[in-house]
């Protein structure tokens, strides 16, 4: 699998506290991956640092073709570039409908206004009912966002994400608070999201990452401590140690 993303020997200090410390890891075009790790281990800053919040002292972080280092550049362009995120709470305008939200996001407008004034383009419309099919929510289209639960907010703000049609998707905690069939529905849309791009997902739930079925990358004090399928990691000691067995 040739590689989309490689992290080379960042670390970053807070107050002298070094959250990443000499991080290296790549993921590949299409590939999904988990990271796993106490909390603490730097999960959240690997993020902040690809999406370019955080500035890491030291390090590479080459995308695309690995030409491009995404080190210096700010949340906007890395935006624009094909790096998608999404937090751990939903962030939908509640006041609109399933379909106004989406399409928002197809026609990436700045203000959810807009939809109101100008009549939607076919092909916007078309893509709104297939984000609709792949995020499940095709049934509920005119339903006002806020009024979805807690899962379908999150299917969402996915479909929102997936309508700009990232290279990269990276998913902070997807499974936090849902049921078990919303867990499961969120595995079958991040699988089906990760055929024609990479998916990362920090998530705690074992069982989420079993059904996402994917490399997992397992982070401590800011490191890599261990890399391979779940049933190997999991097998590590050091993982069974700072992690698994507490
Ligand atoms: P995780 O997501 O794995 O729980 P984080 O990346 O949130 O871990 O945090 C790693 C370490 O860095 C933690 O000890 C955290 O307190 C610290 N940290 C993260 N961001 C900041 C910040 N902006 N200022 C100070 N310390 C921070």
């Amino acid at each position: 699998m040739s590689q989309l993303l490689e992290v080379s020997g960042i670390s970053v200090s807070f107050d002298g506290f070094k959250a990443i410390n000499n991080l290296s890891f790549s993921i590949g075009h299409a590939e999904m991956r988990a990271i796993i790790g106490p909390n603490g281990a730097g999960k959240t800053t690997f993020m902040d640092i690809v999406t370019g919040k955080t500035k890491p002292d030291e390090g590479s972080v080459l995308w695309g073709d690995l030409s491009r280092n995404l080190i210096g550049m700010n949340e906007a362009k890395i935006a624009r570039i094909g790096i998608g995120r999404k937090f751990q709470r939903p962030t939908v305008f509640e006041d609109q409908s399933v379909f106004d939200n989406l399409m928002i996001a197809v026609r990436n407008d700045r203000s959810p206004l807009a939809v109101l004034f100008f009549r939607p383009k076919t092909k916007d419309n078309d893509k709104v009912h297939e984000l609709a099919s792949t995020i499940g929510l095709s049934q509920e289209l005119m339903r006002k966002s806020g009024e979805l639960s807690h899962g379908q907010k999150q299917w969402l703000e996915i479909g929102m994400l997936l309508a700009q049609d990232p290279k990269l998707l990276l998913v902070d905690e997807p499974a936090a608070g849902m049921t078990l069939g919303e867990r499961e529905h969120t595995t079958d849309i991040l699988k089906e999201a990760a055929k024609t791009r990479a998916v990362v997902v920090i998530e705690h739930d074992m069982e989420f990452i079993r059904r996402l079925d994917c490399k997992v990358t397992v982070l401590h004090e800011g490191s890599v401590l261990a890399e391979g399928a779940l049933d190997h990691v999991t097998k590590n000691q050091d993982v069974i140690d700072v992690y698994l067995g507490r």
